[in-house]
């Protein structure tokens, strides 16, 4: 028997990076074998069982023939069932059992003993791989096929089975088109819809702080008892922000389809994501982990949207302090002894805390019943190098029976749009220093003479600095914040009257 060769392209995911690889698969004489090459995992080495159980029912036995996978470029690690159907596809190749079009087209699917194609995670981020690699045509598992389609410039061929496989390039072979295959249960993206910042009562104060946060970029703290709604007040921060731009919702959709499986998909997010992990998840699932596939964690799934943690205190040190690389820089680095994966991580933080163990410090009209010791312990939880990030900490209390009885609340489209207008300004003042919102822009930079306030706007600000009631970092955090207050007032510089509620903003809950 001559040795036959087939081929075709499939795509390698480290995190959400994608690089084209090369199927290749060689039939040739020698006892008969199923070998696969070039760093699979152990999922890709247990391939040939499922494709030869596969095959036959369509194709006659396997079990006869030599055959030799090659992924290339070799060095790359390869995980996942999804190149079960490039690895397929590649032998039907060299068996003369499919066109040699199917050699430039990216295959993705996992393919089921009875010869069914499954989704897979990650086919948003593949497909937009291949695309950049210059293919123009991918098969994908027809429930992945809604994701696969919102990306530009390629044609999706949807497949429920290795034998739609041999029926489509058969098709296309006699100039006919690709048979479509029926996807049920398509749906838009969930969680669009339903809540408004018109739902809150009452709460002026935590209003405004939801709106200087969404205006500015400024992570928030909310601090109140249970029942003051703070959970309620988060949620609505992203019916706010400005919508999400088609890069950062295919950003946003790529690391949902790496985390999960997404189910079936037809429209990109518009609105941007709300993540709100329990405070007993594991550091994996909150930051990213593993094994054999380093997947994203909650703060990459909140990537270009916001993560609240609700009773911030209680979650465990080592997740808060994990949170400082990702607020720092955008994007969280997840390193094994093999391996480093990197996902982005640019998020909005909302922590929530009562004010003390029990909820009752305070102003709640309740007993506290906390020790001194375990005041001065959940006090210590939120404070240093995360905190020093948050510039607006806002005290939250429940809400009263007047404020029930008083007029409904500012819908969030009217808020969304002061808040797109303060933007703006901050985009046209901040693009020099590659910065778009004030809650990111250094405290150096706002002490500059350039950007600093008039010197009378900030004399209660140098007071307390000087006399040591506010540190330095406390200091620029008022800078930013008060930026804020002008922007959204249509002020071109801060005033002492935003100075003052700068201040004010901080203080309230500093004791
Ligand atoms: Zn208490």
């Amino acid at each position: 028997m001559a040795a036959r060769f087939g081929r075709t392209r499939s795509v390698a995911l480290t995190g959400l990076v994608g690089t084209l690889v090369d199927v290749e698969a060689h039939i040739g004489p020698g006892l008969p074998a199923f070998t696969i090459g070039g760093l699979p995992d152990k999922a890709i080495a247990q391939a040939p069982d499922r494709i030869k159980a596969a095959a036959s029912s369509i194709e006659g036995q396997w079990s006869q023939i030599r055959v030799t996978v090659n992924l290339s470029p070799a060095s790359l690690p390869k995980h996942g069932t999804g190149f079960d159907l490039p690895i397929a596809v590649a032998v039907l190749v060299a068996r003369g059992a499919l066109p040699h079009m199917a050699e430039g087209v990216c295959h993705l699917g996992e393919i089921g003993l009875d010869g069914s194609v499954r989704p897979v995670r990650g086919i948003l981020p593949s497909v937009l791989a291949a695309v950049r690699g210059g293919i123009r045509t991918v098969v994908v598992p027809a429930d992945n096929s809604g994701e696969a389609r919102l990306v530009e410039g390629v044609t999706v061929h949807a497949v429920r089975s290795l034998e739609d496989v041999l029926t489509g390039y058969a098709a296309v072979a006699s100039g006919r088109p690709w048979p479509t295959v029926d996807v049920p249960g398509a749906v838009d993206v969930a969680d669009e819809r339903g809540v408004d910042l018109a739902d809150v009562v009452g709460q002026h104060r935590a209003r405004l702080a939801l709106e200087l946060a969404a205006a500015g970029g400024h992570h928030l703290l909310l601090k109140g008892p249970p029942g003051a709604g703070k959970t309620m007040l988060a949620e609505r921060l992203v019916t706010v922000l400005p919508p999400l731009t088609r890069d950062e919702a295919l950003e946003v959709q790529a690391i949902r389809s790496i985390h999960g499986l997404p189910g079936a998909v037809r429209a990109l997010p518009t609105r941007p994501p709300f993540v709100a992990p329990h405070h007993s998840s594991s550091q994996a699932a909150l930051i990213g982990g593993g094994a054999p596939v380093i997947r994203p964690g909650e703060i990459s799934r909140a990537h270009h949207g916001v993560l609240f943690l609700d009773e911030a205190g209680e979650f465990a040190t080592s997740v808060l302090q994990a949170l400082r690389q990702p607020l720092e820089s955008g994007h969280v680095v997840i390193g094994r002894a093999l391996s480093t994966v990197e996902y982005p991580a640019a998020f909005q933080l909302i922590l929530a805390t009562n004010p003390c163990p029990c909820g009752n410090a305070v102003g709640t009209g309740a007993e506290c019943r906390c020790s001194t010791l375990e005041l001065r312990r959940y006090a210590a939880r939120l404070t240093g190098p995360l905190m020093d990030r948050v510039d607006i900490r806002v005290a939250v209390g429940r809400v009263s029976r007047a404020d029930l009885g008083g007029p409904p609340g500012e819908p969030s489209e009217v808020v969304a749009g002061r808040v797109a207008r303060a933007r703006e300004v901050q985009l046209a003042r901040w693009s020099e220093i590659g910065q778009r919102v004030n809650g990111r822009v250094p405290g150096p930079i706002l002490r500059q003479a350039r950007w600093r306030p008039p010197r009378r706007a900030l004399a209660e600000a140098d007071h307390r600095l000087d006399r040591g009631a506010l540190t330095l970092r406390g200091y620029d955090r008022v800078l930013r914040l008060a930026w804020t207050l002008a922007d959204l007032a249509g002020r071109t510089v801060p005033g002492s009257g935003d100075v003052g509620a700068a201040l004010q903003m901080r203080i309230e809950t500093a004791a």
